[in-house]
């Protein structure tokens, strides 16, 4: 079985299960790593989550159960910044962009970590139209 029909084959599993399973179920445990659509974090098995809305970590996959991010997201992605697009293509350092988020001219939405110390944030672009006075790089 070729690399593409193994997944064509995974994909048709998942959406078989999605029909008894629509609130999505625990990456397959097959030693498949697969990256977070949103943060990139590398996950398999039971540290990831699958939906119709994609592959997630389980820490997006519960900033999204919340709310804390909002689900278009995952099919959107010019919606949104993550921290490193701020400063790569508009050049502002990370430190600068905690100083704007303090003092809220920068609204950014955080995931927070279901495990360990690490969080991710990201910047809606309806949510900071003060970018489009930034020049992009
Ligand atoms: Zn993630």
């Amino acid at each position: 079985m070729s690399y593409d029909e193994f997944i064509t084959k995974i994909e048709s599993h998942r959406l078989k299960r999605l029909a008894s399973e629509p609130q999505g179920f625990y990456l397959e445990s097959d030693g498949e790593y697969y990256n977070c659509i949103i943060c990139h974090a590398s996950i398999t098995g039971d540290t990831g989550w699958w939906d119709h809305n994609g592959t997630k970590c389980l820490s997006c996959q519960n900033a999204l159960n919340i709310g804390a991010i909002p689900v278009s997201i995952c099919s959107d992605r010019t919606s949104w910044y993550a921290t490193y697009e701020l400063v790569n293509q508009f050049k502002i350092s990370p430190s600068t962009i905690s100083v704007m988020v303090r003092e809220g001219k920068l609204k950014s939405r955080k995931i927070k970590a279901v495990s360990g110390p690490t969080s991710f944030e990201i910047f809606l672009k309806q949510e900071n139209e003060i970018l489009e006075n930034y020049a992009r790089h």
